[in-house]
């Protein structure tokens, strides 16, 4: 189904995007990874997809125009690398706010406007983003995540509009809580924000907003990214969709 359609997927060695990299190889894009990583664990995900790798810190603009000077036109770009950092806000350590604005936000931005040229001239692309349930909704101690999510929700609206008699579309994906390394990562810092066990933080606090109960599977982001490329999806455009257990429905 996506045959000869190339595929960029930011934050592709690991968790949502390598599903979504995953789902989208087997309907036949060619697919490009980029993200940090072991070396070997890497090359083994090219072997398996056929892929080809680029490794750009996109922290750092010039290293995400010299990715995208380096993988030529695609016709898929999913925005996916993320971070996230908890905090209280009077304690939140600046430079990390600057980091996850610019992974989570700004660079998204650069990748798009050095994307868009081939598809509008090609009349066909799509633009995908993983935003979040904290694009629609707020949780505390999470302000930088938050304010980027909520940023890149508008962003994603306003190019829709901008492409919209182009053949290309452009969309969030918003994901409640998925068991990924990114999830993981935030128990101990939200143990100590909330004064709470390991246990607690999943069931009390991660599940507890997710009136099904149970986590989002990669494999079902992976899923709803491969429809919005279809064809069928081309009036599917500046939509935020939620696959959250029903979270934002609350
Ligand atoms: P993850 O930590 O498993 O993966 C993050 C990916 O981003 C990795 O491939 C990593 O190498 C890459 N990355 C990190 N910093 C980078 C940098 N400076 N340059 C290039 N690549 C970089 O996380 P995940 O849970 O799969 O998250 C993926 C996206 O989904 C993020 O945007 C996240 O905010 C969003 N999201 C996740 C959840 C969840 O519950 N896991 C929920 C909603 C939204």
């Amino acid at each position: 189904m996506l045959k000869k359609k190339r595929a960029l997927v930011t934050g592709s060695t690991s968790g949502i995007g390598l599903a979504i990299a995953r789902a989208l190889h087997a309907e036949g894009a060619e697919i490009v990874l980029n993200g940090l990583g072991d070396p070997d664990e890497i090359a083994a995900l090219t072997n398996e997809m056929n892929a080809t790798f680029n490794g750009a810190n996109l922290l750092d603009p010039s290293a995400i125009a010299a990715m995208m000077e380096e993988i030529g036109p695609i016709d898929i770009l999913v925005n996916n690398a993320g971070m996230q950092f908890v905090s209280p806000v009077e304690d939140f350590p600046t430079a990390k706010w600057d980091a996850i604005i610019a992974l989570n936000l700004t660079a998204p931005f650069h990748t798009t406007r050095l994307a868009v040229p081939a598809m509008k001239q090609k009349g066909w692309g799509r633009i995908i983003n993983t935003a979040s349930a904290h694009s629609l909704t707020a949780s505390p101690f999470k302000s930088a995540y938050n304010a980027s999510k909520h940023g890149i929700a508008g962003f994603t609206k306003t190019i829709a509009l901008e492409l919209a008699q182009t053949g290309v579309t452009a969309n969030c994906i918003s994901p409640g809580y998925v068991w990924t390394p990114l999830i993981e990562g935030q128990i101990p810092d939200t143990m100590a924000a909330r004064g709470l066990t390991r246990e607690q933080v999943i069931n009390d606090v991660l599940l507890a907003k997710q009136p099904t109960k149970k986590f989002v599977q990669p494999e079902e982001v992976g899923a709803l990214a491969v429809f919005l490329c279809r064809e069928e999806a081309g009036n599917v455009t500046g939509a935020n969709w939620s696959i959250d257990g029903g979270w934002t429905a609350e």
